[in-house]
């Protein structure tokens, strides 16, 4: 078994956000063939799109798996439904939003996932926080995360406070 190290983005503006985002945390260590291994601080954010909506906490975790991309995706989905996100409309407000930002150093582009995430390059709630926690990350065909993220305004981006998620200590006893 082989892991390639997974980037997931998470993000919440309804009921609790900072639980949201720490429940999913243990959520995907808990996933099959998987194992949290880092995690950045709670970010508040903007809203993107209608306005008219709460700010979002976002956080960015970096989860070693043995899960094919297509599988993460469907196990990701799992944990949003799980959370009662009720899909409105685009980019309106939801409970909890599981994005895969980078899955190891591959580029996919099918129809139901695009890896880089399109969207990231622009979004500094996922620039910033990948900055904290994995610095010399490079984005395939986008470069260097830290100069993405020097690249895009801060539009008020806030570090707020610290994960519930603390990395284990290694475990040989877990054998997912
Ligand atoms: P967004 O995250 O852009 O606000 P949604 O979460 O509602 O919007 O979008 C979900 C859809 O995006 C899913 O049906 C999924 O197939 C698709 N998708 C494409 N690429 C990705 C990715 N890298 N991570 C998560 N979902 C993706
Ligand atoms: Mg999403």
């Amino acid at each position: 078994m082989t892991d390639v190290m997974a980037w997931i983005g998470l993000g919440s503006n309804l009921d609790d956000p900072a639980r949201q985002v720490n429940t999913a945390l243990a959520e995907l260590d808990r996933l099959p063939q998987s194992r949290l291994l880092a995690c950045s601080g709670l970010y508040r954010s903007a809203p993107m799109g209608p306005q008219d909506q709460p700010d979002y906490i976002n956080a960015v975790a970096g989860l070693a798996t043995a899960l094919p991309a297509g599988a993460l995706l469907d196990a990701l989905q799992a944990i949003e439904q799980a959370h009662r996100r009720v899909r409105g409309e685009h980019w309106g407000p939801r409970t909890l939003d599981l994005d895969i930002l980078l899955y190891g150093e591959d580029r996919i582009n099918t129809p139901d996932l695009k890896v880089p995430h399109p969207g990231m390059a622009e979004r500094n709630f996922v620039l910033a926080p990948l900055v904290e926690v994995a610095p010399q990350l490079t984005v395939p065909g986008l470069g260097d995360i830290q100069a993405l993220c020097d690249a895009v305004s801060d539009n008020g981006l806030e570090r707020v406070g610290d994960v519930e998620w603390h990395p284990a200590t290694p475990d040989v006893d877990r054998n997912n």
